[in-house]
């Protein structure tokens, strides 16, 4: 078995380095058991239809080449994952962020005073 790429029509593989342009890497998948999150995305980064690709199917010789993505580099911390094969834009990952209020959001409590 030799590795492939698995993103969208890219057809990229081993055995045919011409295809491989200047400095493009075969990066493997995430494996299922111990990154499935991850391995998703992967897969649905790529695009392909579930039959072809899925994560029974993710073993390691499915990869990505390093040009698909961001910066074309392979994975970076910003951008762990593939770009979407489909052409959506990809959101760098950050720490989530904190909620500030600018408004300030005190609560008045009325108090219900029962007159009587
Ligand atoms: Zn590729």
């Amino acid at each position: 078995m030799v590795l492939r790429c698995a993103w969208g029509t890219c057809n990229v593989d081993e055995r045919y380095p011409e295809r491989l342009e200047n400095g493009v890497k075969l990066i493997l998948f995430p494996k299922p058991k111990t990154n499935l999150e991850k391995c998703l995305r992967w897969i649905k980064a790529c695009g392909r239809p579930h039959d072809q690709l899925n994560v029974q199917r993710i073993n390691k010789h499915k990869a990505v080449c390093s040009k698909h993505f961001v910066g074309g580099n392979g994975p970076t911390v910003q951008f762990p994952d593939p770009i979407l094969a489909d052409g959506s834009v990809l959101r760098p990952t950050r720490p989530p962020l904190k909620r500030t209020y600018s408004e300030n959001h005190t609560v008045r409590v009325i108090k219900k005073e029962n007159s009587k």
